[in-house]
């Protein structure tokens, strides 16, 4: 490995010190006999300062830097109130690793706003801006926690299959795929697969996962590949069993991320609030009274709360400082969820995580007794043919289960703080972007 430090690892107690930094040509600032190179590195900035005099050809090969080239320097610190971060290098030698052609396609140094396409179109170099690259150390570090937590209570991480034969919920949302000269898809969901190691017997599970929706979609919250986190358990009484479980793996991720990514979130200007109540539990009934009687918003589709009425709920809760809250008991049509709710003819075990104004998961107690699932499968035009592999593991014995699946980007994005999905992903997919 090429020896170096930190940036954010030099402080003026070295004062005196010789250390190596390496990283991008940040920003060079010329004063005629005196050059201010910014280096930048993953962790932040160091000011290196090269003075005409101190050594000729050291000072000539500093004027010949550019903007983002790869540069190692080593150097003694002195520590320095005008320096940003109280310290600065005085440099004794640079090294260029890897020069950058010039111009750049875009600005990493300045304040100057690219509009999102322009970012994505060039996102090797977009990453390298602090903001950016703070939501991916932040992504990870959220996920980190979320695996923590499942890890701590005994669910084991698995990885199911994404290409299959069938869609979870079917047809028009699914990417064909050519495998062998046949035409199979990639998966939407692992549910299915989730459900069958329910069977299987492997009790608890959790699944960092990928899952593709093939949807026409133009908002600023969907992507056309996702990254999700999936989760199902067994031996539940019902679907409050589930809720719990992700009531407090969510906590413990906030919480983790709010102790661990102090760096991130400032640098994201982010305040992130743990919420430490108790997330209300709304049925579907309740939410939609709430949105006629507060907001005089009634949701056309009599079986949704569409995304106007999921922000204005939001704002709802969140003033009674709730920035997540469930609502319970979706007239769902899919047929792996259980219906009955007793006393509701309406209502089937089926939830939503509502955070910060939007959806964020989906999830509920499963129907596990096959005759039931049969008929569910023909009232929604499924045929039980097409999902014999899945109903096969039904007939041998399988415990009552629930789980849910988590949009990770979607947390990302709301923890962050982002206005749009794709800011909280590498390399985006959508109707219009398969490159970079
Ligand atoms: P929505 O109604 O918001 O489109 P959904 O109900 O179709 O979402 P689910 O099938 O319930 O989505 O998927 C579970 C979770 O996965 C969602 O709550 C969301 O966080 C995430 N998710 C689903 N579809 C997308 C998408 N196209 N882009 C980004 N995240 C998604
Ligand atoms: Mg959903």
């Amino acid at each position: 490995m090429i020896e170096r430090t930190y940036s954010d690892d030099i402080t003026a107690e070295q004062d005196g010190e010789t250390v190596s930094i390496a990283g991008h040509v940040h920003d060079i600032r010329d004063l005629g006999g005196l050059s201010f190179v910014i280096v930048r590195d993953r962790e932040g900035q160091t000011q290196v300062v090269f003075k005409e005099g101190n050594d000729e050809d050291l000072f000539e090969a500093a004027n010949d830097l550019g903007k983002e080239d790869v540069v190692r320097i080593t150097g003694s610190v002195k520590a320095s109130d005008q320096a940003p971060g109280g310290v600065e290098l005085m440099p004794s030698e640079l090294e260029v690793i890897n020069a950058a052609e010039s111009p750049l396609p875009m600005e990493v140094a300045k304040d100057i706003e690219s509009d999102l396409s322009t970012r994505l179109d060039n996102r090797s170099i977009d990453l390298r801006k602090p903001e950016a690259y703070a939501v991916f150390s932040l992504r990870s570090k959220l996920v980190n926690a979320m695996e923590e937590w499942f890890d701590g209570e005994g669910f084991r991480n698995v990885d199911t299959p994404l290409l299959s034969q069938e869609g979870a919920e079917g047809g028009a949302e699914l990417f064909p795929v050519v495998y062998y000269g046949e035409e199979v898809f990639l998966s939407q969901s692992p549910q299915l697969y989730k459900q069958m190691l329910m069977a299987a017997g492997f009790d608890k599970i959790y699944e960092t996962g990928t899952a593709f929706r093939a949807e026409a979609f133009a908002t600023s919250r969907h992507v056309s590949e996702i990254s999700m986190f999936d989760v199902e358990l067994a031996y539940i009484d019902d679907h409050h069993d589930v809720m719990d479980v992700q009531e407090e793996s969510l906590r413990h991720t906030l919480e983790r991320v709010s102790e661990n990514a102090t760096d991130e979130l400032e640098t994201l200007g982010v305040d992130l609030a743990v919420p430490t109540d108790p997330f209300p539990r709304v049925t579907f009934e309740e939410a939609r009274d709430i949105l006629a009687t507060e907001f005089d918003h009634v949701p056309e589709d009599e079986t949704d709360l569409d995304t106007k009425g999921e922000k204005l709920l939001g704002e709802y809760f969140e003033e009674q400082g709730h920035p997540a809250f469930f609502v319970v008991g979706y007239p769902d049509e899919k047929f792996y969820y259980k219906q009955d709710v007793p006393g509701d003819d309406i209502a089937s075990r089926k939830f939503d995580l509502i955070y910060k104004g939007q959806e964020l998961s989906s999830g509920g107690q499963r129907e596990h007794d096959i005759e039931t699932m049969s008929e569910y499968m023909e009232d929604q035009g499924a045929d039980p043919e097409n999902f014999h592999f899945y109903l096969e593991a039904f007939r041998f014995g399988i415990p009552p289960h629930g789980g849910y699946g988590l949009g990770i980007d979607r947390l990302v994005q709301k923890v962050g703080e982002l206005d749009n999905i794709k800011e909280a992903i590498l390399f985006p997919r959508d109707p219009d972007r398969v490159t970079p």
